[in-house]
C-alpha cells in the first residue's frame, strides 16, 4: 500500500524544519522501500496569505483524504492583530477537531548525550524515555455548562464542568493500551479517584479495558503523586494515560525534564490511528530565516508517524537511531549546543540525519 502524506509547513520555522523531514522521508522511499505520496498545502498565517483564512477548504480536504499529516508550526507576530477567527492557531484547532484527534501522545525522551541539558541531574534523566497520552477532545476544558455567572448575594462566581462519558474514558484507554504495546507494556493511567466521581469511573472503565490487553501492566496513580514522581524518579514510567487538564499540566513538566523543546515530537491520533504529527514548539519567529532552527523534533515526528499510523517500526527505529548517532559524532544546533560540541545549522542537521540512515544500512 502506498501511504498519502498530507504536508502543512505553516509558519516562521516551519517551512525550514519540515523541509529537512521531508528529505529523512525522501531516502527512505527513494532507497529504503517507504511506499508514500506527498502533497503540500498552506495552513495557519501561509493559509491566510494564501486563500484568507488559516484552514483553506483544500487544506482539510487533503488532510481528509490523507493517511497522516505532518506540520511543522503556525504563528507569527505579523499575524496578532488579525481577528481571533483568522489566527493562525484557529487553523491548527480547526484541523484538529476537524480530523477527530482525541489522543495526544506526547513522548519526553531524553539521548543520553545531551541529558547536561537538563535542570534535574544527569542520572536521574539520562535516557529517560516517557509517552504521556492525553485525552484532547473532552474533558473540563469543553464541559457544559460553563461561564461567569453573579450569584443571588451579588457576588460573581466562576464555573466549568468536568465531564467524561464511558466511550469517550474507553476510547482514549484503548488508544493508550495500543500505545503500550509499541513499547515497554507498562500503563500507568493518572487520576484523582479518591476525590473526583470522574476520575472513579475513569479508574472502573481503565480497569475493564485492560482485559482485553493482557500483556500491560497496568498501575493506578493520583495526580498531586504523579506530579511528585515525574521530578523524583521520572524513569520509573513508560506510557502514562490521563485526561486533558492534568495531562495539559503533566506533559509540560515532562517535557521541560529533557531540558530541550528542539527535540520533542508529538501526535494527535484518531479512532482508526490516523494521525497528525508536529513538534511539540511554535514557529520561533526570533530565529526563523536564520538557518539555526533545530529539525530534530520534526524528524522525530518523522518517526513517530512511521510507528503510529504506518506500524512501520523498523523505519521508525532506523530514523531515531540515525538521530542517536548524529548526537553522538557531537552535531548540534544552537539550543542544544555545549562547550567540546560542533556548532550545525538546519540544513547540515538534515543532512548529517539522512547520512547516518544511509550508513546504517551497511
Ligand atoms: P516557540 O516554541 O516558537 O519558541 C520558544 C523559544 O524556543 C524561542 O526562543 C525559539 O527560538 C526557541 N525554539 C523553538 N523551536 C525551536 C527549534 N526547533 N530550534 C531552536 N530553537 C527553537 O514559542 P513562542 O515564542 O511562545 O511562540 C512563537 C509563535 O509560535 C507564536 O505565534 C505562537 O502562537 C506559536 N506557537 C505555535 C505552536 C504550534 O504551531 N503548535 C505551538 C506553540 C506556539
Amino acid at each position: 500500500m502506498t501511504y498519502k502524506l498530507a504536508v502543512l509547513p505553516g509558519d516562521g520555522i516551519g517551512p525550514e524544519i519540515v523541509a529537512e523531514a521531508i528529505k529523512v522521508l525522501d531516502v527512505l522511499r527513494d532507497e529504503f522501500g517507504l511506499a508514500l505520496e506527498m502533497e503540500t498545502a498552506a495552513i495557519g498565517g501561509a493559509g491566510y496569505e494564501a486563500a484568507g483564512v488559516p484552514l483553506p477548504d483544500e487544506t482539510l480536504a487533503l488532510a481528509q483524504a490523507a493517511d497522516a499529516v505532518l506540520l511543522g508550526a503556525v504563528g507569527g507576530p505579523q499575524y496578532e492583530s488579525l481577528p481571533r477567527d483568522l489566527r493562525p492557531e484557529r487553523g491548527l484547532l480547526g484541523i484538529r477537531s476537524a480530523l477527530g484527534l482525541f489522543s495526544n501522545l506526547r513522548p519526553a525522551l531524553l539521548y543520553p548525550q545531551l541529558a547536561s541539558a537538563s535542570t534535574l541531574k544527569a542520572e536521574v534523566v539520562a535516557g529517560l524515555d516517557i509517552m504521556i497520552v492525553r485525552e484532547l477532545t473532552g474533558g473540563i476544558y469543553f464541559g457544559q455548562p460553563r461561564g461567569i455567572r453573579k450569584r443571588p448575594d451579588g457576588q460573581r462566581e466562576g464555573f466549568n464542568t468536568l465531564v467524561y462519558s464511558e466511550p469517550e474514558i474507553e476510547r482514549i484507554a484503548r488508544s493508550a493500551f495500543a500505545t503500550a504495546m509499541k513499547r515497554a507494556r507498562r500503563l500507568c493511567s493518572v487520576d484523582k479517584a479518591n476525590v473526583l466521581e470522574v476520575s472513579e469511573l475513569w479508574r472502573e472503565v481503565v480497569e475493564r479495558v485492560s482485559a482485553d490487553y493482557p500483556e500491560v501492566e497496568l498501575s493506578h496513580m493520583y495526580v498531586d503523586n504523579a506530579a511528585m514522581q515525574l521530578v523524583r524518579d521520572p524513569k520509573q514510567f513508560d506510557v502514562m494515560v490521563t485526561t486533558n487538564l492534568f495531562g495539559d499540566i503533566l506533559s509540560d513538566a515532562a517535557a521541560m525534564l529533557t531540558g530541550s523543546i528542539g527535540m520533542l515530537p508529538s501526535a494527535s491520533l484518531d479512532a482508526n490511528g490516523k494521525g497528525m504529527y508536529e513538534p511539540i514548539h511554535g514557529s520561533a519567529p526570533d530565529i526563523s530565516g536564520s538557518g539555526k532552527a533545530n529539525p530534530l523534533a520534526t524528524i522525530l515526528s518523522v518517526a513517530m508517524m512511521l510507528r503510529y499510523s504506518f506500524d512501520l517500526e523498523a523505519l521508525a527505529q532506523r530514523v531515531e537511531n540515525a538521530v542517536g548517532k548524529v548526537l553522538d559524532k557531537g552535531l548540534r544546533t544552537q539550543d542544544i549546543f555545549t562547550e567540546g560540541c560542533e556548532l550545525v545549522g538546519t540544513v547540515a542537521m538534515g543532512d548529517a540525519v539522512v547520512h547516518a540512515i544511509q550508513e546504517m544500512r551497511e
